[in-house]
């Protein structure tokens, strides 16, 4: 059975008091309790007018009813579409105009506001409690609903990108692409029914949804279920957890944590980051600290995991690892497309079950970035080193051309970065008369360095191209990050458009 609903539950199939969320952090939730809930949401979509691909629009706080809600929506034939939580009234009118759905379900304190976007679309209600009408038209159900029949290239859910580089973009994914990814890597990372997963990440994400809850379910495993990232209460769960999944700030962050020791991580057997770049340093500090190789892996909404450091081996610092089994990756020259030999830096292109089936009502978009061959060209600019490891330099929107020569900010920002002194920096390419595009860097120190342009400039010019060098250098007190921990360098570009005007 290729059914999503039905292999996510397969694991845990006939274990009616297995729990998939621990108590004392929350509610527990034992596995029975969870499918039954998710059956009762599924007839009450149904009833509310759901037939086979019809969009579910999801607008609300983190709770483990909303993951009924997921579940739900596949068992009903529907397509789950989550949507950030911080998305304003504007902002949720493109998307509900956009992926027109059949139902709504948004917070109770924002119905008034969301009923007239919704365009004659069922407004249910669920708050981060897990009340309201969705909830208390659930709880009047039995269980006992039965999967809605859906093939493999049927779609489970629509899910919007980050919006990094420009507006988000509706990812398709299919029953086939999240069943084959979440199989994978519970078997890469090793998870079984007796791993607890720390999960602090947000749900209308794919690192959060998909990564972390398909894999805990696709294990029989269990979940710390945490409303967001506080690192006072990581510390706490870390000893009755075996895992944690988190993007690059969460471990920044709780390095700054005095109870991270040793003794807190005994019963954790492993740390995964994703989403961002994870600095060589937070990777080494973390190492010391708790003895601990952060398992850093690479993804994104369109493919859901395609590389991952691995479980055993060298976890190198830097790189992004291998790309998973099933998964086909190469970098390739940005005019022609084709493959570039090893050593050199170009796209990169990924193929295989875990790839999306286009963008949601962009046939054009979809037409540029997924070949007819099946390889996704990511909008990542990589290169894979002599041991297989691959690496990120940056996204080919963020490539800089001074003077008609490519600079790739990671190089750069590696040597600021490796300075005393410097938190972290974001290098970029602003409008500049002579050279088309100048360099910049956006420096972050740490609390009381003393840091100058001139001395940041002189402790790297002898290892930098004149070209490759910045042209001004910016000190901030952090970096502009959205909810993932993604830098956003549109931002600063945008802040420091005028530097060479
Ligand atoms: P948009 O596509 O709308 O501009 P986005 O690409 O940030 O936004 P996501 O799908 O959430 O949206 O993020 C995927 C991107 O995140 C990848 O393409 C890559 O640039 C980045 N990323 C993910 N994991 C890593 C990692 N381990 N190291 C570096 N970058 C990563
Ligand atoms: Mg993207």
């Amino acid at each position: 059975d290729n059914h999503l609903a039905t292999r996510l539950r397969a694991a845990s199939l006939g274990e009616t008091d297995r729990l998939f969320a621990l108590a004392g952090f929350g509610h527990p939730l034992s596995y029975e309790a969870l499918f039954g809930a998710a059956e009762r949401m599924a007839a009450v979509l149904v009833s509310a007018g759901v037939t086979p691909g019809d969009r579910v629009a999801v607008q609300v706080e983190k709770s483990l009813e909303t993951i009924e809600l997921y579940i739900g929506t596949v068992l009903a034939g529907g397509v789950f579409l989550p949507l950030n939580t911080a998305y304003t009234a504007a902002e949720l009118d493109y998307f509900i105009s956009d992926a027109e759905p059949a139902v709504v379900v948004c917070d109770p304190a924002r119905e008034a506001e969301i009923t007239p976007l919704a365009r004659g679309a069922k407004v249910l209600t669920l708050d981060g409690h897990g009340e309201g009408s969705l909830r208390a038209a659930a709880d009047a159900l039995e269980p006992g609903f039965r999967a809605v029949p859906r093939g493999p290239e049927d779609l489970a859910a629509i899910l919007y990108t980050s919006g990094t580089t420009g507006r988000s973009k509706g990812a398709m994914l299919t029953h086939r692409a999240l069943a084959s990814n979440s199989e994978t890597l519970r078997d890469t990372w090793r998870f079984t029914a007796d791993d607890v997963l720390i999960h602090a990440l947000p749900i209308f994400h794919t690192h959060g949804l998909f990564v972390a809850t398909n894999v805990t379910l696709f294990a029989g495993a269990a979940m710390i279920f945490l409303p967001k990232f506080d690192a006072e209460a990581i510390v706490a769960a870390l000893p009755k957890a075996t895992a944690l999944m988190g993007v690059p700030t969460f471990y920044t962050r709780l390095l700054e944590h005095p109870g991270l020791t040793r003794e807190a991580v005994a019963n954790m057997r492993l740390f995964i980051s994703g989403s961002a770049p994870l600095l060589s340093d937070t990777h080494d500090k973390w190492r010391e600290r708790t003895g601990h190789a952060i398992l850093e892996r690479y993804g994104m909404t369109e493919t859901n995991m395609n590389t991952s450091n691995p479980y055993e081996g060298e976890r190198r610092a830097g790189t992004v690892g291998f790309p998973l089994p099933g998964v086909e990756l190469k970098i390739t020259e940005p005019e022609t497309g084709a493959t570039l030999p090893q050593g050199e830096i170009g796209l990169i292109e990924v193929r295989g079950p875990n790839v999306f089936s286009g963008y949601w009502r962009m046939p054009e978009k979809t037409k540029e970035e997924l070949r007819e061959n099946g390889f996704f060209i990511t909008g990542d600019l990589g290169v894979i080193d002599a041991d297989g490891y691959v690496s990120i330099v940056g996204r080919s929107k963020d490539l800089i051309i001074s003077g008609g020569f490519n600079v790739y900010p990671k190089e750069i920002e590696g040597l600021i970065d490796d300075l005393p002194g410097v938190v972290e920096s974001a290098v970029i390419g602003l409008p500049h008369p002579d050279f088309g595009e100048g360099v910049a860097a956006v420096v972050v120190p740490e609390a009381g360095a003393e840091l100058t342009e001139a001395g940041i400039l002189a402790a790297i010019s002898d290892r930098l191209a004149r070209y490759k060098l910045p042209k001004r250098i910016f000190f901030a007190a952090e970096l502009p990050r959205n909810t993932m921990g993604k830098v956003q360098k549109k931002a600063l570009r945008d802040s420091h458009a005028t530097t060479f005007a």
